[in-house]
C-alpha cells in the first residue's frame, strides 16, 4: 500500500488519483490529502471538490480504482 512521502499517512485510492490528476500523471509517490492541501495552499474541501469535479467528468484515473463499486456513467 502507498504512503504519503510527506507524513506517512496510508493513501486511498482517490487520493493517488487526485494526486496524478492535479501534480504528474506519472507521479511514483504521493500526497495525502492534508498534505497536497497544503501543498497547493488550499483547504481540504477544496481536494474534495476536485475529487468529487473529476468523479462527475468520469475520469478513468478514479474510474479504475472503483471498478467493484458502483459506477454512475449516465
Ligand atoms: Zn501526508
Amino acid at each position: 500500500m502507498s504512503v504519503c512521502f510527506q507524513c506517512g499517512h496510508p493513501l486511498t485510492a482517490d487520493e493517488i488519483a487526485v494526486y496524478k490528476k492535479l501534480v504528474s500523471r506519472s507521479a511514483d509517490r504521493f500526497l495525502c490529502k492534508p498534505c497536497l492541501a497544503r501543498y497547493f495552499s488550499v483547504d481540504e474541501a477544496k481536494i474534495d471538490g476536485k475529487i468529487a469535479q473529476f468523479k462527475r467528468q468520469g475520469c478513468l484515473l478514479f474510474v479504475q480504482d472503483q471498478k467493484d463499486s458502483e459506477r454512475n456513467f449516465s
